[in-house]
């Protein structure tokens, strides 16, 4: 914040909710882990040796192969392990599983979740503080699902209507903007956003829609990793 202000920047700020509401965003908590551990490498290689075979049994499937490719053309800088870790983590069927075995990991290395979690979430009062000296303040679903494009039309619109009106309410000035939360949306997700008034989207990632040299449409307009930047920076 205090970068930001003091080279007179203002910038995108798109919020989950849940948190105003005492939730949690665990693929937050995953990430703080991974940088506390030396890097997402440490934490999934750590996670595959913890792993019970009914879950790890999920990365010696054709799907965990189509998914690792797809990924690598989308996130050329990610590694084997982080596929690994991402895949593991969107399992719908094993996700308690998951989440038991990422708290153990996570405590071995004596990190808390319940700790991080209360050190990494913005405020009420930070969001009103952001929005008043002119910052954007923008959607990026209540509970920051792990597939959206995996849910039904109505889980979708029930997620962005509440993360919306929540916006809204806090800030007073009803949300035009958004990005896409692990860059996963389909047509459904476009068209509720439309139906909210969202002017402009933004992918996490600069690929270009097929067949086009640029994404034209507003809802999901290509946008660079940072960890792209910060390899600019070194
Ligand atoms: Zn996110």
């Amino acid at each position: 914040m205090r970068i930001l202000a003091k080279h007179g920047l203002r910038a995108f700020w798109f919020i989950c909710s849940t948190v105003f509401e005492g939730g949690a965003i665990r693929s937050e908590i995953y990430s703080h882990a991974a940088a506390q551990m030396g890097g997402m490498e440490v934490l999934a290689n750590t996670l595959v040796k913890q792993c019970p075979a009914a879950l790890l049994k999920e990365l010696n499937t054709p799907e965990f192969s189509q998914y690792r490719r797809k990924m690598l053309q989308a996130y050329p800088f990610y590694s084997h392990q982080d596929c690994q870790f991402r895949f593991l983590r969107n399992s719908a069927e094993h996700k308690q599983l998951f989440e038991e075995v990422m708290d153990q990991v996570m405590t071995e290395h004596g990190l808390d979740p319940n700790q991080i979690s209360q050190r990494l979430w913005m405020d009420r009062e930070h969001l009103v503080f952001l929005r008043n000296i002119g910052h954007t303040i923008g959607l990026h679903s209540h509970n920051h699902p792990y597939t959206m494009d995996t849910l039904s039309y109505m889980d979708q619109q029930a997620d962005y209507q509440t993360n919306f009106d929540q916006l809204a309410a806090l800030t007073g000035h009803p949300p035009r903007t958004m990005s896409h939360p692990l860059n996963s949306y389909n047509s459904d997700t476009l068209r509720i956003l439309e139906s909210l008034g969202i002017e402009c989207g933004f992918r996490a990632n600069m690929m270009a829609a097929p067949g086009t040299a640029y994404d034209s449409n507003p809802l999901t307009m290509a946008r660079e990793d940072s960890t792209t930047l910060l390899k600019l920076t070194e």
